[in-house]
């Protein structure tokens, strides 16, 4: 039987043979021609005036969190529904990450609860596309804009999404983007930091070289720099599936339109996104209905073959969290438990994950206290 995966390489060997060939010939493997190539691509994809490689998508935040200064005794509102990278990195600097609720349709920090967050102790702002969704980003970028507050986007999932046509990457003030083989291009693992702003591109030229900038015959070490490096083979994998991006976003909204007009009858309901706003669907994410038991439809799709997961998670509920901050929020945590993530790639074969998904037994609501909906 013909397994069905969450997700699935969009390119393959062949693709990429030609680069790989070019770079053992050339013997250059780290700081050459395909890392410049695949930087200048992404600024020309994305609109943003700056673009720089990273190791991951966690590595460039933290990156941007400690450009900003950010460290103890400062605050970071962030998105509550996410992966725990995003307050990883407030944490690691020795700030204090401030979880904000999600709005329940789109998943994404709710302006209205960030509106209570800020406080004179808060310092930047980390917005999540979640799933590469980039609904509500205009209006947190607004307040924080209000207030001369940096707002850092984390696209980990949203490189290909945009707002009225303005690609994610030119609309906060520092955008990040994850190349894990979870996300839309892969590269192994990768990130990169985009920014229009001149003084942090200068910054973070120095600061991701080891604190250095070229002299005569050497370098000059000038700053504190660390070394969160792409390598040419990962830049060459990422500048060809730069190339097919568009192509793919456009294919995983049509995957997704098929799942929702089977699956919305049933009462499952779609990640919603904003009417001015594109999601390149890096996942396909539905709430299940009330009488659906989220783990057990996981573990019945499992039984016929097909691999789907959760959504996310909520920050402010991981145990670590939870035992040094308290209570969780309640839309994340519902969020947690009630999402699935279904399979999407390339001539995927929807009818069968939209069967097996309709021959899952529901419970009786009633006895679900679990799945409370709100
Ligand atoms: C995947 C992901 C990350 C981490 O990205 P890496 O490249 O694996 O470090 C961070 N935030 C979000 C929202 C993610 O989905």
């Amino acid at each position: 039987m013909e397994k069905i995966k969450l997700i699935k390489p969009s390119f393959s060997y062949s693709d990429i043979e030609s680069d790989f060939k070019n770079i053992f010939g050339s013997g250059i493997f780290s700081n050459g021609p395909y890392c410049k190539k695949f930087s200048c691509a992404l600024s020309e994809f994305t609109g943003a005036s700056h673009a720089y490689l990273t190791s991951s998508c966690t590595t460039a935040l933290w990156m941007c969190l400690k450009l900003l200064g950010v460290g103890p005794g400062d605050e970071v509102p962030v998105s509550d529904f996410s992966f725990p990278a995003s307050a990883n990195v407030i944490e690691d600097l020795g700030a204090r990450p401030i979880f904000v609720d999600v709005c329940k349709d789109t998943f994404n920090m709710c302006p209205k609860e960030l509106e209570a967050k800020f406080s004179s102790r808060t310092k930047a702002v980390m917005f999540v596309d979640s799933f590469g969704n980039p609904s509500n980003l205009l209006e947190v970028k607004a307040q924080c804009a209000e207030r001369n507050i940096p707002l850092i986007e984390d696209a980990a999932c949203a490189i290909g999404s945009s707002i009225e046509g303005v690609r994610c990457g030119q609309i906060a003030d520092l955008t990040c983007f994850s190349f894990h083989p979870r996300k839309l291009i892969n590269c192994g693992e990768g990130g990169a930091i985009l920014t229009n702003n001149n003084k942090w591109a200068e910054s973070l030229e120095v600061q991701l070289q080891h604190g250095s900038v070229a002299a005569d015959f050497r370098r000059e070490f000038v700053a504190l720099g660390y070394n969160f490096r792409l390598s040419e083979l990962q830049a060459a994998l990422g500048l060809r599936q730069l190339q097919e991006l568009d192509a793919l976003t456009a294919e995983r909204n049509k995957i997704c339109s098929s799942y929702n007009s089977a699956l919305a009858p049933l009462g499952f309901i779609l990640q919603h996104v904003a009417p001015h706003a594109f999601s390149n669907r890096q996942s396909i994410v539905f709430i299940v209905p009330k009488n659906v038991d989220r783990n057990g439809m996981i573990q019945h799709l499992r039984h016929c073959g097909i691999e789907s997961s959760i959504g996310t998670y909520s920050l402010s509920g991981t145990q670590y969290n939870i035992n040094k901050y308290g209570f969780p929020n309640r839309v994340s945590i519902f969020l947690q438990d009630n999402t699935l993530t279904l399979p999407c790639y390339k001539s995927i074969n929807t009818d069968k994950v939209i069967e097996a998904v309709m021959r899952m037994p529901t419970t009786s609501p009633t006895n679900s206290s679990k799945h409370q909906h709100y």
